[in-house]
Order: structure tokens, then C-alpha cells, then sequence
């Protein structure tokens, strides 16, 4: 193979990735106007239909936007060196490999951050303003932004100079290393995101003692599952959606409710929806999630560690040195679809996970109350309640509304 020829390999990906994406929008946007299913009648009255036609509508063309801004500006970007001159933007700077990869990544991610800022400003504080979702300031989305770089520079920078010493110390073995590496580091995450990350950008607080504390703690004797580290996290500082969530596993298990949820749900609404977290994690969804995405890690690499010492990868960048951090930009496209098939299939064992668990709360608690729930959220989140099929089979990690009401009337 030339280098010609990988290049527009290359950009063929990119192409039918971006079209790919689209077509499936668009289908999903010729469903906007279907006739709602009988037994979600009544979640919205006539002008909050209306209005959740309007939302859908005003994001399917905001994406639209945002998606082919994104794909001119990575085109350009091939079509004039954009990799080759950023490669010796760091070369200029540094001899050091570790550096080079650090610097050269750096400028990449935090160029296209800047360059699509203005986009997540709008989609803030335009479009979820506009519809009486947002709740953020300023200054909270700057705070989020800067603190976020500085995550992503400690973290993600503290990972990939890990990564490029060991590629460089072990060449072939280099991705058992590099996995058992992120094999550790999401199982700390996993672990100590909530008490670690979370704290960064939101309060949480402990569930007090009351009503819902009461209902929670009889909900868990019944079922003989011990829950002391209940949460309310303070959601409404940026978004008046809601959620929970479980987290971590072992004495460092977690739920987090968010305070827009309990403003949101009677008591026997919320304890459904903490059913449904027990669920997951009483099924072993968590530690199930966990191996799959461990195992998919180090076949990733392992196909990663096949390619990349290759020179043509950085030669179909017109990059002369041949590099880790070229060979990783090359590959990472190449491997795209291939991560859309695992994507897909991750999703389909996702919504069977999201059946089980709904199901856990059907047989340990009361379907009638999760139902009342799910349809009070998707309301208050304005939610797509006719999404296209094969939308929800590329996109969706839950099950329709539809499909888990019917499921949990069975
Ligand atoms: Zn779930």
C-alpha cells in the first residue's frame, strides 16, 4: 500500500462515518411527528408537545451545524499537513519523545476545544436557556471549562506520558503494559470517581434523615441490601434535568440522587428509581460493564501494538519522523469502525441490563410507581418519545420509554 492510498483511506472513514451519522439523524427526524403510542398519552399536554417538537427539532439542526463544521475542519486539516505542522510546532520545542507527544496532543485537543466553544456556549446558553433548562452562569460554565483542561492536562497528559515511555521501553509487549496501566486506572475510577472527580465541579451532600431517608432504608431491609452512602448532589447548579446514579462497588459503593430529582418525584417515585439502581448493581451489572470494557481495552491495544510501529501511518500523514503519537491519530481512525461495531453491540448488552435491573424493581418493589417516574423525567427532559428503531439501535444505552413500560406492565 502507498501512503496515497491510506490517506484517502483515511478520509474515506472520516467521510462515511460523518454520512453514516447523518443519515441516522435524519432518519430519526422523520419520526419527530409520529403519533405518540397510546400508553404514553398524556405525558405531555398540548403545548408541552408542542414545545418538546420544537426542542427536538431546534437540536436535530444544531447538530447538523455542529457535525459538518466539525468534518470541514478536520478535512482541512488533513488536506493541508495540519498533523505534520503541529509535529514540528513540538519538535521545535522539544527532543524529548514524552514531551513531543504531550505538547503535540496539547495543541491538537485545545484548538478544537476553542474552535467548538462557541458551539457549546450556544447549545448552554441559547438552546437549553430556551427552553428553561439552563441553570448555569457564566462563570460556572468558564469554571467548568478551565477546570476541565486542567483534569484533562493531569490526567489524560499523566496517561499518555505513561504510555509513550512504555511504548518506548517495550515496543512489542507495549500494549499489555499500556493495558494493564488503564486496566488499574478504571478500576480507581470506578472506585474513587465520586469521592475524587465529582467534588471538583458539584456538593454533594448526605441523604438526611426524614420521609425519603426512612422509605429508602425499609426499601433496603426488605431486599437485605446495606446502603449507608446515599448522596444529593447538587444538579441544579446547571441543569433543572434530573438523574441518578449508582457508582463504585465493594465498601465503596454509591448512589447519587440529584437534587432535581427530589424536587421532581414523589417518595415511592424515588425509591422506584433507587430500586432500579439496586438492581443493576445486585445483578452485577457494574462488575459486568467492568470486565467488558477491560477486555475491549486490551484488544484494542493489542491491534494498536500491530500498527503502530508501521511507518506508512506517518507517511499517509506526511509526517517524515515516524511516531508514537502520529501512529496513535492514524490508527485511531482507522480503528473507527470497528469501535462503531463494539459500540453497537455494547449498547445492545446495556438495554438488556436496563430490562433486568427495571425488572428487579418491578419484582422487589412496585412497577406502577418506576412507570410513573420514567414518564414524569422524560417529560421534564422534554424527551423524543418516537424515536426511529434503527436510531435507537446505533444510539440508545436504555431501552425506549415504550419498550420499558410495556416490559414493566407484563
Ligand atoms: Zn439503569
Amino acid at each position: 500500500m502507498t501512503p496515497q492510498l491510506l490517506f484517502y483511506i483515511l478520509i474515506g472513514i472520516i467521510l462515511a462515518k460523518f454520512l453514516f451519522d447523518t443519515f441516522l439523524d435524519a432518519q430519526n427526524a422523520k419520526h419527530f411527528n409520529d403519533p405518540i403510542p397510546k400508553e404514553l398519552k398524556g405525558i405531555y399536554n398540548t403545548e408541552e408537545y408542542e414545545k418538546s417538537q420544537a426542542y427536538k427539532k431546534e437540536n436535530y439542526t444544531f447538530s447538523l451545524i455542529t457535525s459538518t463544521f466539525s468534518l470541514v475542519l478536520t478535512l482541512l486539516f488533513f488536506m493541508f499537513d495540519g498533523f505534520a505542522y503541529v509535529d514540528e510546532i513540538a519538535r521545535n520545542i522539544t527532543d524529548n519523545t514524552i514531551l513531543i507527544t504531550l505538547i503535540f496532543f496539547g495543541i491538537i485537543l485545545f484548538a478544537s476545544d476553542i474552535l467548538t466553544l462557541p458551539f457549546s456556549y450556544y447549545k448552554t446558553f441559547v438552546i437549553e436557556e430556551k427552553f428553561g433548562f439552563n441553570k448555569s452562569t457564566l462563570k460556572t460554565f468558564i469554571f467548568d471549562k478551565i477546570k476541565g483542561w486542567l483534569l484533562l492536562l493531569i490526567i489524560g497528559g499523566g496517561i499518555l506520558a505513561l504510555l509513550t515511555w512504555f511504548y518506548q521501553l517495550t515496543t512489542t509487549n507495549f500494549w499489555l503494559y499500556a493495558w494493564g496501566l488503564i486496566a488499574v486506572f478504571t478500576v480507581f475510577m470506578n472506585l474513587f470517581y465520586s469521592k475524587l472527580i465529582v467534588p471538583i465541579f458539584n456538593k454533594q451532600t448526605s441523604l438526611e434523615e426524614g420521609e425519603l431517608k426512612t422509605a429508602i432504608d425499609n426499601f433496603g431491609k426488605k431486599v437485605g441490601f446495606k446502603l449507608d452512602n446515599i448522596f444529593i448532589i447538587d444538579g441544579s447548579k446547571r441543569s433543572t434535568k434530573a438523574n441518578a446514579y449508582f457508582s463504585g462497588f465493594g465498601s465503596q459503593k454509591r448512589v447519587t440522587l440529584y437534587d432535581t430529582l427530589i424536587n421532581d418525584l414523589e417518595t415511592d417515585e424515588i425509591v422506584a428509581v433507587l430500586a432500579h439502581e439496586i438492581g443493576h448493581y445486585t445483578k452485577k451489572h457494574i462488575i459486568y460493564n467492568l470486565i467488558l470494557s477491560l477486555i475491549l481495552t486490551g484488544f484494542t491495544f493489542y491491534i494498536l501494538s500491530l500498527f503502530i510501529g508501521n511507518q506508512l501511518l506517518s507517511q499517509a500523514l506526511k509526517v517524515e519522523i515516524t511516531s508514537f503519537h502520529i501512529g496513535l491519530i492514524a490508527f485511531g481512525i482507522l480503528y473507527s469502525p470497528i469501535s462503531e461495531i463494539t459500540g453497537f453491540l455494547m449498547n445492545i448488552i446495556s438495554r438488556k441490563f436496563e430490562y433486568e435491573a427495571d425488572e428487579y424493581a418491578k419484582n422487589n418493589y412496585n412497577a406502577a410507581a418506576l412507570i410513573s417516574s420514567l414518564k414524569k423525567l422524560s417529560k421534564n427532559s422534554l424527551s423524543n418519545l418516537t424515536p426511529s428503531n434503527l436510531y435507537v439501535k446505533f444510539h440508545y444505552s436504555h431501552p425506549t420509554l415504550l419498550e420499558r413500560i410495556l416490559n414493566l406492565k407484563k
